[in-house]
Formats: structure tokens, sequence, C-alpha cells
């Protein structure tokens, strides 16, 4: 069989998991075994992660689950625990840059890679390996969630509500998908406020 890689990506709550259970029922539905890897700190025992859908999918028959290490991720340490010809990776932004050379390898082998993962972080910086994996892809699926501020309009920044800098910040309470257009205006806004702010504290400091 000829190795196939297809990478599914999007900003958050654009339906990656979703399609890529979809996928995964399909091959298993066909009789093919599917291996899914996730990476563990992103076990949330939420029903929206991939263990939790594959834990509601009414056959579970030839579908293993696996938590791995972000670092875990190398051929030699991952060789001998996924063996399925299908294999399916969710959340792959959080995987070191090994999984680039793992994945390509796995189609060398023939087998088929289904990839779902963050196309850009909070900054709008690609995500982890996810460009150098869009490029490796035979096939890329692009999802876009609706703005969830004008309900109309494609999303494209996972807008982070938390105040957290750090590239990773785990839960989807901490985002919100927005538009570029509502993006801009929430910054704003932001920016307004903290002038505002600002003023409010240079006249208590020194009251006319
Ligand atoms: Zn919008």
């Amino acid at each position: 069989m000829a190795g196939f890689i297809r990478v599914i990506t999007g900003g958050m709550f654009s339906g990656k998991s979703q399609e890529l259970i979809c996928q995964i029922d399909k091959a298993r539905a066909s009789g093919n075994p599917v291996d899914v890897c996730y990476p563990r700190i992103a076990e949330r025992q939420s029903p929206r992660d991939i263990q939790g859908r594959v834990m509601a999918m009414d056959d579970q028959s030839g579908v293993q689950l696996f938590a791995l290490g972000t670092d875990e991720f190398s051929f030699g340490t991952i060789r001998h625990k996924l063996l399925s010809e299908i294999i399916a990776i969710d959340e792959a932004q959080f995987f070191s840059p090994h999984i680039v050379d793992v994945v390509k390898k796995w189609r060398h082998e023939g087998r088929c890679v289904l990839i779902a993962g963050l196309d850009m972080d909070y900054l709008e910086q690609p995500f982890g390996s996810m460009g150098d994996l869009m490029c490796l892809a035979d096939d890329v699926v692009k999802l876009h969630a609706t703005c969830s501020s004008c309900h109309d309009k494609p999303a494209f920044i996972s807008h982070r509500v938390s105040p957290s800098l750090h590239q990773v910040e785990i839960g989807e309470t901490n985002y919100v998908a927005l538009c570029l257009e509502c993006h801009r205006k929430l910054c704003s806004g932001d920016r307004q406020r903290k002038e505002e702010y600002g003023a409010l504290r240079e006249t208590a400091r020194h009251p006319s």
C-alpha cells in the first residue's frame, strides 16, 4: 500500500477533532485497525477531546488509544507501540519536532497518517511542527470556526481570554474564535481601556 499523509488543521473550535474522528470511523468501518495518539498534556477528560470522542463511538473495535509524552515522538520510542497501518494523531502541534521525521518514515513504510492540529498559536505564529507537516502532507484540509462575536464570518484567530503569556495554555475556556474584524475591534477596545485606566491613575496621583 502506498503511504499517505493527511493534515486536518485550523483554529480553535473549527471541528478538527470531529473531522479526524470521522476519518478514524471510516477506516475502522472498512476493517482497518487504527492507532490513535494524542499528547498526554492535552488530556482533559472532556467529551470533545479525541479520547472522549473515541469512547463515544458506537463501535470502537480496532481502535486503540495512546496518550504520549510530547518528547516521546521519536521513532525508536514509538515504533514498537504504534503498529497499525493507519495512525491518527490529534493535537499534533504539541509534539516535539521529531514528529516530522517519524511521519515521513511511516509514509515510506506505506502507512496512512491522519494528523489534526492547530495551525497557529494565539499570536498568529505557526504552532509547533504544523507548518512542516502541512508541507509534507499529500492532502491538507483547512477548517474554520464561525466567529463567536459576529456569528457570521469565518474565524482566523484563536483569541486568548486568559491573561497568561505562555504559548501553551490548554483549555477551550481560555479562548474564543474571532474573525479578523472582530479581533481588531476587541484589541482596540482593550487598548482604549488601558489608556483610560492609565489616565485615571495619573489623575489620582496628581489631582488638579
Ligand atoms: Zn466576527
